[in-house]
């Protein structure tokens, strides 16, 4: 399980300052749902833990190290994209095995994390489709899996149930919490959607604008709302 700690992480678009300054830490196996409008620079803040944009100022330090200048692929965490980000012309199997491969891991301890991960997700007997032969929360699943595999320290979902139907997306939001749960992890998610917030946080980050308005649990945030924003955002009766 990893803490992370935001110190005054900034970020700037040219002469655009999206993200001014954030504190924020999050304790090792927490479940923290980053959550607000959309322009708010979630998947800014989300992409700069993950390395895949250049921070403009502060630090990102992860149990101690401060990994703000690392390479991506030396950052010991997995995110998982809306788009799932599957490649196409690989099998299941192909695309959970693909990272582990690529840093020439061991040919049977590879087969044996993705057929753990396979029976984990309930993914069993489509071991041999590709992307385009599945449901989209199959695929969803195979993107999880393609992270469970690696066992990272630290999970990042980019609103990864945005594609799926309201029936699906309720049953998927319960399936993330439990496997963040059951492996131990630390988890940030992203979303737009309050019930997403409400029914899977530990607590609840909301941003607008590229600034936290109230970090709290999801009780906090509904019955004690720092400002009218909140109070709107999360539904809070008048
Ligand atoms: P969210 O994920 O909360 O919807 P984003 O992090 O995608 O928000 O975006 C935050 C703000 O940063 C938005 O105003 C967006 O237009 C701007 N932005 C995001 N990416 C870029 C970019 N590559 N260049 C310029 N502006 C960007
Ligand atoms: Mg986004």
């Amino acid at each position: 399980m990893a803490k992370l700690e935001l110190q005054n992480v900034k970020k700037n678009y040219g002469a655009t300052e999206v993200i001014p300054g954030i504190d924020l830490t999050i304790e090792p196996g927490e479940f923290l749902v980053l959550v607000g409008p959309s322009g708010s620079g979630k998947s800014t803040l989300l992409r700069m833990i993950a390395g895949l944009e250049e921070t403009t100022g502060g630090n990102i330090v992860v149990d101690g190290d401060d990994i703000t200048r690392t390479d991506p692929s030396a950052r010991d965490l997995a995110m998982v994209f809306q788009t799932y980000a599957l490649y196409p012309h690989m099998t299941v199997e192909q695309n959970m095995s693909f990272a582990l491969r690529m840093r020439k891991e061991d040919p049977a301890a590879i087969a044996q994390r993705v057929e753990e991960a396979i029976v984990l997700l309930d993914l069993a007997g489509l071991e041999k489709r590709k992307p385009g032969q599945l449901s989209g929360g199959q695929r969803q699943r195979v993107a999880m899996g393609r992270c469970i595999v690696r066992n990272p320290k630290l999970f990042l979902f980019d609103e990864p149930l945005s594609n799926l139907d309201a029936k699906l997306r309720a049953q998927t939001r319960l399936e993330i919490r439990k496997l963040h749960d059951r492996l131990g992890a630390t988890s940030i998610f992203v979303t737009h959607d309050q019930v997403e917030a409400m029914t899977m946080a530990d607590r609840i980050a909301l941003l607008k604008d590229g600034t936290l308005q109230q970090l709290g649990t999801p009780q906090d945030l509904y019955l004690n709302p720092a400002n009218t924003f909140v109070a709107g955002f999360m539904g809070t009766p008048e």
